[in-house]
């Protein structure tokens, strides 16, 4: 029987196709070209390295079984690799046989052929898939969220350092995946940018790649449109970093896009590419995802960003102003810290309102307009006072230094700061007594108590401390 490569081709594709899943069959072995038959070694083209590796890695007991079954025990395989585009942007071909579908050692036959198909260096759309050969793929990184911007705090430090980390050795921490995950506002998309920045800051040849959930699942529909699955599958796994923000947005849709990823994640992880990835709950809360995709985030370090205490949000604060080259006021600044401690991105947003503010009108910018223009900020999102808040103006009024109200000393004119804070904590806020006290010197909340009776029964015999409840209450409310 008169047998040529094409013929071949397809009996093993016969035998595979009835070996594997119809989706991994369509991804990895569709494409592939049957190129010669020769001395009874069969050469199939690959369209890059990363689908002969994937091959040789995870089917080379099939195709060295199915090789065996259409050419007997002499069949031999063999790839041609398209190539990357070499530095004379000529694209290149090579032919190496199959580490285990072959049954001697044959030594590597190197052929460049050059390929022309067209030119793809110059891509103008991110969203074009650069088909089988290497190029430049645009990151998509903000250059605006650096590492050096991202504010560091105690509510940040661990996703800070891991990410550091990550940057300097993309893939090859235990790290990986690296999830960051936290509330609205408070850093992950800005975070995830930064480490995308630092990764080719210290690896330049490094590809880094960044997109919303939202995009890759966009990406995926128009990929599944135009029949380029594949090209979309291949073109992640060429990247070295992949970030994908806010994954929680796939949560119960998109169940073919959480397949498509999963399969690109398998196949990063396998050959040490750092993935990372954004989520606004931690990966044990993320319902509505597939259940194997879960697992793969509990894989490396789960990290999470929390709300900034009031340091971090005035460092924030100096840090942004800093940047913009604008001067405010230190009391206008801690005003801000302590009145907005929802997350960041309202903090910045209560930052920018004022500064609008002030050369909208041409006014200068002070205390006052900061309380005016805040207090409209809080009413309209229905705000809470904070007990750092009440700390603040209480210790102003007492001209005494914020710590002191977390100190343990015993002077009496600390001990009733801490009480009347306490007192009006309990009043203004809807905090517990448990947690009033952990924020007023890590006190139990009998103590509290005890401190909302005293000050409740002062305020009844004592004029002098009548005098300062109700000064402080005007002061709440202004
Ligand atoms: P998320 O993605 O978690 O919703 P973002 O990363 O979009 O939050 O952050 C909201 C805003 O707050 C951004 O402008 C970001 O630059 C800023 N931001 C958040 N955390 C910090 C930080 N630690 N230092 C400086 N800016 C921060
Ligand atoms: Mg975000």
């Amino acid at each position: 029987m008169n047998r040529d490569h094409k013929t071949v081709w397809a009996a093993c594709l016969e035998i595979i196709r009835d070996n594997i899943d119809e989706k991994l069959y369509n991804t990895w072995f569709a494409p592939i070209v049957p190129v010669k038959l020769e001395n009874n070694a069969l050469t199939i083209q690959v369209p890059s390295p990363f689908y002969y590796e994937w091959l040789e890695r995870n089917c080379i007991h099939l195709l060295k079984k199915t090789i065996n079954a259409v050419l007997g025990t002499s069949g031999k395989l063999r790839y041609k690799i398209l190539m990357d585009t070499n530095p004379t942007g000529k694209p290149q071909t090579t032919t190496i046989p199959s580490v285990g579908a072959q049954a001697t050692q044959n030594k590597p036959v190197d052929v460049a052929v050059n390929v022309n198909d067209g030119d793809v260096q110059n891509m103008p759309n991110p969203l074009i898939f650069p088909g089988i050969k290497k190029i430049k793929i645009p990151s998509q990184l903000n250059e605006n969220y650096t590492l050096e911007n991202f504010v560091e705090g105690d509510c940040n430090r661990l996703a800070r350092a891991a990410g550091y980390a990550v940057a300097k050795d993309p893939g090859k921490t235990a790290f990986n995946p690296l999830l960051l995950h936290g509330g609205v506002g408070l850093g992950k998309t800005h975070l995830a940018h930064a480490i995308g920045i630092k990764t080719k800051e210290y690896h330049s040849d490094k590809t880094v790649v960044y997109l919303s959930s939202e995009q890759f699942m966009q990406q995926y529909a128009t990929a599944g449109k135009d029949h380029n699955t594949n090209d979309f599958i291949r073109f992640y796994g060429m990247t070295d970093v992949l970030i994908i923000d806010d994954i929680q947005f796939w949560a119960n849709k998109a169940p073919r896009t959480q397949e498509a990823f999963f399969h690109i994640f398998n196949d990063l992880h396998q050959r040490n590419k750092q993935i990372i990835i954004t989520s606004d709950k931690a990966p044990s809360e993320l319902s509505g995802l597939e259940p194997r995709l879960i697992s793969r985030l509990k894989w490396g370090l789960a990290a999470d960003l929390q709300t900034p205490d009031v340091e971090t949000r005035m460092a924030i604060l100096r840090q942004k102003l800093e940047n913009d080259g604008i001067d405010m006021p230190n009391d206008v600044i801690e005003y801000i810290a302590y009145s907005i401690n929802t997350n960041v991105r309202e903090l910045e947003g209560a930052l920018i309102s004022l500064i609008a503010q002030s050369s909208l009108n041409k006014k200068q910018i002070t205390i006052d307009l900061a309380k005016q223009m805040i207090d409209k900020f809080v009413k309209s999102t229905s705000r809470e006072i904070t007990i750092e808040y009440i700390q603040k103006i209480v210790c102003d009024y007492f001209n005494l230094p914020i710590e002191s109200i977390q100190s343990r000393t015993r002077k009496r004119e600390i001990v009733q700061a801490r009480q009347l804070t306490m007192y009006f904590a309990k009043k203004l806020t809807k905090a517990s007594l448990a947690i009033i006290g952990l924020q007023c010197g890590n006190k139990d909340h009998a103590t509290v108590l005890h401190a909302c009776k005293t000050v409740a029964n002062l305020n009844e015999t004592d004029k002098q401390f009548h005098h300062w409840v109700s000064e402080l209450e005007k002061r709440f409310q202004e």
